[in-house]
């Protein structure tokens, strides 16, 4: 019968959530004991190795390791696993939802909208009649948060979540990326690609992980531009036009790669808003002169690009503990949204439609985004140890400069193969930090 228990225990080891794993493993250390006279101390420590070997899989590329088996050392052995399989589904978590949630209000909606246009509007008239260096830097920063704000608004115009009108959501939608040079569809259709393939190494879009291969292929130049800050921080106009490194195609051009014939024509609708708006700027800068447009609207896109390429990236990198990212059979949509973050913003959430929530808006992209505090609040009991906890913020999310600093100089590449990976660190680039 023992036997029996461990054999099924071996083929199909528990989930490691909520305190499962601590009393599951004891137990299994206990089993071995009791069941074999001769299990002594070295062997109980090879148990829990074979244990955590047989959960990973032989596919794993950085499998934990032991190096003693004092008591702390083997409470660390028992720790979660973000990379085990949950032992909820995703059904679980729908159904945990308030249904209200789900409900899109496009009268709420349009009232975003309208408060952030009068404010960008605000801010402009007010930073043209001061028109003193003191102000400008102020409304710099100002001014590129509310183009980032119009951007999530935009986003949600994406998803659909915005409003069930088809039309309403496209025209919104257009007005507000194109005013910010985004070509909305263009964009919309890669950014379902990245909800789609969340977590997956090679078929998610955008921040996601190079192979080992890859990286070390890289020359100098490319490698600065992606891992010293902030360069990377000023990607976003320069994915829109040729993508990550490796990748091909472009997301004006209705021919490239990334996108579908029946696609092709809301590429080029997008194309031509983009297009239009930089002649209107071009058309401003003879009217009011370059040095205004670029003190009222250029200064302030790069702005809102760095808050972009900023908040996409801490999505899906940073946290304190490494987080797989998967492959093959071993990723699942719930999985891979799984390993996404959500970010404490401080006063900002507010500001740009608490898009920090994101674990919830990737699982879900279908709930507006007014909805995403409440929702997460409720699927937490649900997510137990795979949700993880953002570090509060202060009133300005200044702390997570730190983390985006520090994930840099430690998250460069994956290993070519292995179903479940994790970022390793080039020393090179690590400078000072030690690779892992
Ligand atoms: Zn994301
Ligand atoms: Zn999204």
């Amino acid at each position: 019968m023992a036997s029996w228990v461990l054999s099924q225990y071996a083929l199909n080891p528990l989930p490691h959530i909520f305190r499962t794993p601590r009393t599951s493993i004891t137990s299994h250390k206990l089993t071995v004991s009791h069941t074999n006279n001769r299990a002594t101390p070295d062997l109980t420590k090879l148990s829990l190795i074979k244990f955590r070997e047989r959960k990973l899989g032989l596919r794993v590329s950085a499998p934990f390791q032991i190096a003693s088996t004092t008591p702390e050392e083997e409470d660390e052995v028992a720790e979660f696993d973000p990379g085990s399989p949950p032992p909820f589904k995703l059904a679980d978590i729908r159904a945990a939802i308030p249904k209200h949630c789900w409900v899109k209000n496009q009268w709420r909606s349009m009232s975003y909208v309208v408060r952030d246009v009068v404010i960008v509007l605000g801010l402009a008239a007010a930073a043209v009649a001061a028109n003193s260096w003191a102000v400008w830097p102020l409304y710099w920063v100002a001014q590129g948060t509310m183009f980032w704000a119009l951007f999530v608004l935009g986003h949600d115009c994406g998803h659909g979540s915005f409003s069930n009108n088809h039309k309403l959501n496209s025209v919104v939608g257009h007005l507000l990326h194109s005013s910010i040079l985004v070509p909305y569809h263009g964009w919309r259709i890669r950014h379902r690609t990245h909800h789609q393939n969340h977590g997956h190494v090679e078929n998610d879009e955008s921040w996601h992980p190079m192979s080992e291969k890859l990286f070390r292929s890289l020359d100098k130049i490319a490698l600065t531009f992606r891992f010293k800050a902030p360069f990377p921080m000023l990607a976003y106009p320069f994915y829109l036009w040729e993508r990550s490194p490796g990748k091909t195609g472009s997301h004006y051009h209705p021919d490239s790669d990334l996108f579908v014939p029946s696609e092709k024509k809301d590429v080029i609708t997008s194309t031509i808003c983009w297009t239009t708006m930089v002649g209107l700027l071009i058309g401003l800068s003879f009217v009011m002169g370059p040095i205004q447009i670029l003190k009222l609207y250029v200064v302030p896109y790069w702005i809102f690009v760095m808050w972009l390429d900023f908040v996409t990236y801490l999505d899906h990198h940073g946290h304190e503990d490494k987080l797989p990212w998967y492959r093959g059979e071993e990723w699942s949509y719930l999985r891979g949204g799984l390993t996404t973050l959500d970010r404490d913003y401080g006063l900002i959430n507010n500001i740009h439609h608490d898009i920090g929530t994101h674990v919830i808006h990737h699982l879900f992209p279908q709930i507006p985004h007014y909805h995403l505090v409440e929702a997460t609040q409720a699927a937490k009991p649900i997510f137990g140890k795979y949700y993880k906890e953002p570090a509060k913020s202060k009133p300005l999310p200044f702390h997570l400069i730190d983390v985006l600093l520090k994930s840099l100089k430690r998250d460069h590449f994956v290993p070519d193969t292995g179903d479940i990976v994790y970022y390793q660190s080039d020393p090179q680039i690590s400078g000072s930090l030690k690779p892992e």
